[in-house]
């Protein structure tokens, strides 16, 4: 019997790696599908991004992840970009298409599939708490899945127009800037408001965004990007009103399923990614 002891490989570049628990959701999915492949929590330092890179390309890597603080700088070491990746200057995934790398960004993809059992962007009249990282991806991606009106809630002013001009210049939808100066009340009309703050965020769990928790109505759909803990007081709030809502647990097992299906093409399954992640107290 011949025997392939050459494991197709895949990883994440990022530093502080230690308490990233993408490995273990990652790995998860590999063994339930029956694939021997290997995905490695990698710690780069800024200095040694370009290096590890060309690693990755001299090892045959499949891909890799991309977090904090490679997100941007990565981008000079790959050979072309995905959409949403250009429209929003940012990579988290890598993808290896023959001899090139490919910067894609999975965030928003994956809130947007995480979205998609509760309800359809088209359409839809969005409030966006945060500009941001994932705030930035969330709302790129919202608008590319055809959300007709986008509020961009955030407390800086800078950030929060910049991620609406982007959105503006980019996607049919019809963005706006709104000042975060005090309680948020939730215009009428609003079909789905979005958490992209890192308001709630472990150990932080009591922390709320300062909003008018009743002006949230039972038609809303409510999300929030945190994934640790994944009941936020934002989202029990938002249940307490009778909404339907959406976790940020849901969101990282999506990109992860994203990620899984351009490196594999298979879809990974999402209730053993959740698992695993569960299992480790999240
Ligand atoms: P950034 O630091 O880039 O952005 C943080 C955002 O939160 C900014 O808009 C900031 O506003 C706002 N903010 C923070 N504190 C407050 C406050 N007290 N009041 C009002 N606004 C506040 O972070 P990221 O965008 O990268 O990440 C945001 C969150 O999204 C994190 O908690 C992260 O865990 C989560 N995330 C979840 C993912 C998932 O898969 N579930 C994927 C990626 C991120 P300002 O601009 O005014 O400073």
């Amino acid at each position: 019997m011949t025997h392939n002891f050459l494991s197709p490989l895949t990883g994440s570049f990022a530093m502080p790696a230690a308490e990233n628990p993408t490995v273990a959701m990652i790995e998860a999915a590999y063994r339930h599908h029956g694939l021997d492949w290997r995905y490695l929590n990698c710690e780069v330092a800024p200095s040694a991004l370009a290096d590890a890179v060309r690693g990755a390309r001299a090892m045959g890597w499949m891909g890799f992840n991309c977090s904090i603080p490679h997100k941007v700088a990565v981008i000079e070491h790959l050979d072309g970009l995905g959409e949403s990746a250009r429209i929003i200057g940012a990579v988290n995934t890598v993808v290896r298409r023959g001899e090139r790398l490919i910067g894609e960004n999975t965030d928003g993809k994956g809130f947007v599939a995480a979205l998609a059992p509760i309800v359809d962007p088209a359409g839809k009249r969005v409030v966006l708490l945060g500009a941001g990282g994932a705030a930035r991806a969330v709302g790129v991606e919202m608008a590319l899945a055809g959300a007709a009106e986008i509020a961009i809630v955030n407390r800086s002013a800078g950030r929060g127009e910049e991620v609406a001009a982007i959105i503006d210049a980019n996607t049919p939808a019809i963005v706006r800037y709104q000042p975060w100066m005090s309680r948020y009340v939730v215009p009428e009309g609003t079909d789905i408001l979005i958490n992209a703050t890192s308001i709630g965020l472990f150990p932080d769990v009591e922390a709320m965004p300062d909003i008018d928790a009743d002006s949230l109505r039972p038609d809303m759909v409510v999300a929030d990007g945190i994934p640790n803990p994944p009941l936020t007081p934002f989202l029990r709030a938002a249940q307490a009103r009778g909404c339907r809502t959406a976790d940020g647990l849901g969101m990282l097992v999506n990109q992860g399923i994203v990620a899984i299906r351009y490196w594999t093409g298979i879809d990974a399954d999402a209730a053993v990614m959740r698992r695993a992640l569960l299992d480790l107290g999240l």
